[in-house]
């Protein structure tokens, strides 16, 4: 799978999550919204594999809660 090239790092960019299709707007860098969440090292490992974006706050809290089941 080949990486994005952002031509404005840091600034949101709207994209469609990879899980649910949803549309959301997303930083792609360390600015990003979803840096500030709890993610754990393995659950952010995880995404990381799978998915070129972040994915929408839905299901990063699915993610989150899923994985404090377990
Ligand atoms: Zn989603
Ligand atoms: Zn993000």
């Amino acid at each position: 799978m080949t990486k994005h090239v952002h031509s404005h790092e840091g600034e949101p960019e709207t994209v469609t999550c990879p899980m649910c299709g949803k549309v959301f707007t997303c930083g792609l860098s360390k600015l990003c919204w979803c840096a500030t969440m709890p993610l754990s090292d393995k659950l952010r490992a995880w995404l990381a594999e799978r998915y070129e974006t972040c994915v929408c706050m839905t299901c990063l809290v699915r993610l989150i809660e899923e994985e404090k089941k377990e």
